[in-house]
């Protein structure tokens, strides 16, 4: 079912991340006794979130958040870095206020591995920790071995699939590229990490080109026959960008065989070969590292979980959120992982108080830039059907929206970063 967008907005509560979840959940945040000890494994969209809230259900609840990075650089606004619109800074976050003002405490460590029957982890800097809740929130990694020749860390083709380094890598080429030179973009089959964000990389290169290398091009090489908000990207290309982006279908180009590192080249099983001077292979995903080492995943690579709590369907008291779970109709992005993270949260203070959840209903929106002026978004409202959560209403950007309203969709995204990252770093 669609309806309109601002009737939509207006039962959804967009812009309240944090007062729309609260009280969908039945919370309020009161403070429940407990000496409950809870792990949450890596601090993105899910993880922040879901350790934050914890400590907001339940303050006197133990919570220890595990984190390799001392700054966390998000992917949403990367696509911004990369097309030199903003610094890097723009998207660097710490986690001083989730130790300071939330009593997490907070470890710069990765975890090596997980034993559920004993309920420890173990860190690759030796420490080990016991839990009596575990969460999982590690994101994504690449599939190994799906293209001959083709390896996700090798620099000649930056994937900027995780933000931080390989953002400024992919940066740079873009920016030391020639003018009349190509760009190839080729996102992996579905399902990946933020479905639209592919296209919104496309239109903001294209930005940049067209005011300093308007004789170059961008060739995206899709594992898709389409792809999210299709309709009012093209429509975007044509106006803002006419001739600079060419999109082809997996039915047209048959999927890649190889790459050809020294060229940058990409040969498809059609047989032809794709040259460019920059080459951004965003690769096939699964769930976190961990979360497969941990036996985690099912043989799709993804998650299994119980739809009201994210608990793993495969191993009890650990729950996985984010990407690596699998959510239903729910696409894997940060405003979904802010909604898991914090249902999560919920489901484990309900656990240790014995008190039940009220109703939940699950909410999700993107925004996508086509220039820093132009902005387009959906959002989607889903709700458990048959222990599933299945997409019941959706919304997006009108074809025929106005100038004046594409400037304030732009706008609108970067409340909506502003909004989502105070909720996770705040
Ligand atoms: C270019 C791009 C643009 C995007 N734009 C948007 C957008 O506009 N809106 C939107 O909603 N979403 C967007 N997304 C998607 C969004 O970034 C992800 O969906 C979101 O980050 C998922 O959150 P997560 O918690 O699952 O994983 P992450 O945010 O990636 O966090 C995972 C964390 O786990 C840590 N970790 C991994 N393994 C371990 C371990 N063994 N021990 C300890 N820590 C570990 C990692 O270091 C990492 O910090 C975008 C993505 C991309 C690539």
């Amino acid at each position: 079912m669609t309806i309109e967008r601002r009737q939509f907005i207006q039962t959804l509560g967009a812009t309240g991340l944090l007062a729309s979840m609260s009280s969908t959940l039945g919370f309020s945040l009161s403070h429940a006794a407990s000496g409950a000890r809870v792990i949450v494994i890596g601090g993105g969209f899910g993880g922040t979130i879901c350790a934050k809230y914890i400590r907001k259900f339940s303050p006197s609840t133990a919570v220890t958040l595990i984190e390799p990075k001392k700054n966390y650089f998000t992917c949403p606004g990367s696509n911004s870095v990369i097309a030199n619109l903003r610094p890097m800074t723009h998207i660097s976050h710490n986690y001083n206020k989730l130790g300071a003002e939330y009593g997490i405490s907070v470890l710069h460590d990765k975890v090596s591995s997980i034993d559920s029957t004993t309920k420890i982890v173990t860190l690759k800097g030796g420490g080990i920790h016991n839990y009596d809740f575990l969460v999982l929130s590690p994101g994504i990694d690449f599939k190994s071995d799906t293209i001959e020749g083709y390896n996700p860390n090798d620099e000649t083709f930056p994937h900027a699939w995780k933000a931080g380094e390989q953002t400024r890598l992919l940066r740079d080429q873009i920016l030391s590229m020639d003018d009349g030179g190509t760009v190839i973009i080729a996102p992996p089959t579905r399902p990946f990490r933020a479905p639209p964000a592919p296209y919104e990389r496309a239109s903001l290169i294209a930005h940049y080109l067209s005011e300093n290398k308007p004789r170059s091009k961008i060739i995206i090489l899709d594992g898709n026959n389409d792809f999210s908000k299709q309709a009012l990207f093209i429509q975007a290309w044509k106006k803002l960008y006419p001739g600079m982006i060419d999109w082809v279908g997996i039915k047209d180009h048959g999927g890649f065989s190889a790459v050809h590192t020294p060229y940058r080249e990409i040969v498809t099983n059609s047989g032809n070969h794709f040259k460019g001077q920059v080459v951004n292979i965003i690769p096939p995903q699964e769930a976190g590292l961990i979360a497969i080492q941990s036996g985690l995943a099912d043989d799709s690579g993804w998650c299994p979980v119980k739809p009201d709590t994210f608990e793993s369907t495969i191993q009890k008291n650990i729950h996985v959120i984010g990407d690596s779970c699998q959510a239903g109709d729910m696409p894997k992005t940060g405003h979904a992982a802010n909604a898991e993270g914090k249902i999560c949260a919920a489901a484990i203070v309900a656990s240790i108080t014995g008190r039940p959840i009220m109703d939940i209903t699950y909410n999700m929106s993107i925004y996508s830039l086509i220039s820093p002026k132009y902005g387009i978004s959906m959002s989607e409202n889903y709700q458990m059907i048959d222990s599933r959560i299945t997409k019941v209403s959706s919304a997006s950007s009108s074809l025929k929206a106005k100038k004046k309203t594409r400037r304030k969709e732009a706008q609108y995204a970067a409340g909506w970063y502003k909004s989502i990252t105070s909720d996770m770093f705040k």
